[in-house]
């Protein structure tokens, strides 16, 4: 494999002297040196065409060299692989030291001018890997692997995912955490990005009063991913804040907008360059319901329900600029990034409704909090909804608006009396709207189409990939995978994944419960 090395992080930043592959707290040091576990038989899965190419690595994706690299069974030459060190708060509490305990960085490479580090998920033990394995299972892994595409074509920030294979060992999981663990596939995930620091590896140098490789770090981060900030000095790290709040910010804003929900949004979870990651017990909001998180974990707290990402991104910034605080020693400058985060948020969500919506003049609060309202009334698909918003015409009447999206309606039966009368009066309003619109119904409907998806990684739909796979069965993985290439285009073939979670995968692990367990 022809390799544009151009390693940074294990260059530029202190590793560990410690070259043991043992558990332990690591001080003094950015990263580990490691080497990934060699896996009993590994196999390729399915990897992704497009980043293949994007990577420049596209000639090489059914080579023997591709599979042994990227399945940790050799490690290219003139690489040194390494896991981060980095903290976290968890859940809202301060949990020290946590890492990477089953990631490992092959190496960086440059390829039509984009930097990517690429990383294996699942290739075994490291010094962070506390108590567990090292190791990820074929079911979570399918699950990153699909949904980290998917999400980059529905053009939400994002690591991305190259390569899917099967490791070949057995990996032991309980699944729900009661006491009955079982041997499962073991996988490893290649993913890609241009770099996975997140604000724990800020945040474990803080903690440990490390301030100059806290500076290291941060010095090296703007660098090379922030190079549009080129002031000195103190205002330098001051800016770099400013930034990641307005990158994180656009990021959730997108996950409102898709409807994903990412379940464990901990600071250790949280790119520091705005970029989705850790895709654990994700799930999409099928029915409208901004109380929804998808990992049972959370279950009692309901921490990452999908209406409380917008404030949890704004808790984490928080944390962040704990950690970033002795860079900058300005309190009210900090203060104000985050006082102005919400003015922002507001902006930015409402401009993001207002293409959902498909309304440039004439969209208001009271549009949208009554839609919010009756969107609750009764289970009602958010993606189906959007997407036929997009159908109604000025000329319509409420009723036949009404009817255009009911197919979103998980019971069409309910859909009488008080909860019609109220869908009948948001339709009035929103057509009274449309109809001071300028835009003519046909170009709306196209403006509309490319924000509100046809196509999401539903959470039953990756369980079928999943239930398949376990069968050596990938059909359904090259097929999902296709399809969420283009989420916003039509594609009559793919009808039947324009629908509404079936009735059996209402409750079921896997589709609407989701543990940690992976
Ligand atoms: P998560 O919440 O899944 O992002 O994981 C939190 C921490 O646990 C991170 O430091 C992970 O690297 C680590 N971790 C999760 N699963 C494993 C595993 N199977 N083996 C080792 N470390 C793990
Ligand atoms: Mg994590």
């Amino acid at each position: 494999m022809k390799l544009n090395l151009k390693d940074t992080f294990n260059i530029e930043l202190p590793a560990d002297k410690n070259l043991t592959n043992t558990r332990r707290q690591v001080l003094d040091a950015c990263y580990s040196f490691v080497t990934p576990k060699k896996p009993k038989k590994p196999s390729l899965i399915h990897f992704s065409d497009e980043l293949a190419k994007e990577i420049g690595l596209e000639d090489y994706t059914l080579s023997k060299e591709f599979l042994e690299v990227f399945s940790g069974t050799t490690t290219s030459p003139n690489t040194n692989p390494f896991a981060m060190c980095y903290g976290g708060h968890q859940f809202g509490n301060w949990a020290g030291q946590l890492g990477d305990g089953r990631a490992i960085n092959l190496f960086e490479i440059e390829h039509n001018d984009k930097h990517w580090a690429l990383q294996l998920k699942g290739a075994g033990e490291t010094p962070y890997s506390r108590t567990a394995d090292g190791l990820a299972v074929l079911r979570s892994s399918i699950r990153e692997h699909l949904c980290s595409e998917a999400m980059y074509y529905l053009r939400v920030p994002t690591t991305r995912s190259l390569a899917l294979m099967l490791s070949g060992d057995e990996v032991l999981r309980d699944v729900l955490y009661n006491g009955n663990p079982d041997y499962e596939k073991g996988a490893i995930v290649t993913r890609a990005a241009p770099s996975f620091i997140r604000f724990g590896n800020f945040q474990i140098l803080a903690s440990r009063k490390d301030f100059k490789n806290l500076k290291l770090l941060a010095d090296y981060t703007i660098k090379h991913f922030y190079p549009e900030i080129t002031i000195t000095g103190k205002e330098k790290y001051l800016e770099f804040y400013q930034e990641v709040v307005n990158r994180t910010l656009k990021m959730v804003i997108e996950w409102q907008r898709v409807g994903f929900v990412h379940g464990v949004m901990n600071t250790d979870n949280m790119s520091i360059l705005g970029l989705t990651i850790d895709y654990g017990p994700y799930g999409w909001l099928e029915d409208f319901n901004p109380d929804w998180t998808p990992n049972t974990t959370d279950s009692q707290n309901r921490r990452y329900r999908f209406g409380n990402q917008p404030d949890i991104a704004l808790w984490n910034l928080v944390q962040l600029g704990n950690a970033l605080y002795p860079l900058i020693g300005d309190i009210p400058a900090m203060e104000k990034i985050l006082e102005d985060y919400n003015t922002l948020f507001d902006q930015q969500y409402h401009q993001m409704m207002k293409n959902k919506l498909g309304l440039e003049e004439n969209y208001d609060n009271i549009l949208h909090d009554d839609l919010q309202a009756v969107l609750k009334l009764t289970e009602t698909d958010m993606t189906i909804f959007y997407r036929n918003l997009s159908s109604v015409l000025k000329t319509d009447f409420a009723e036949n608006a009404l009817e255009k999206i009911s197919n979103a309606f998980y019971k069409p039966g309910e859909i009488k009396e008080k909860i019609k009368d109220n869908w009948i009066k948001w339709f009035n309003l929103y057509i009274e709207r449309l109809g001071r619109e300028y835009d003519l119904d046909a170009i709306r409907k196209e403006k509309m189409n490319l924000v509100n998806p046809k196509f999401v990684l539903r959470n039953y739909m990756a369980q079928l990939a999943i239930d398949a796979a376990d069968k050596e069965d990938y059909s359904v993985i090259n097929e999902l995978y296709s399809m969420l290439k283009n989420p916003y285009d039509e594609q009559p073939h793919n009808e039947k994944w324009f629908a509404k979670r079936p009735d059996w995968a209402r409750h079921k692990v896997g589709c609407s419960m989701l543990s940690c367990s992976s």
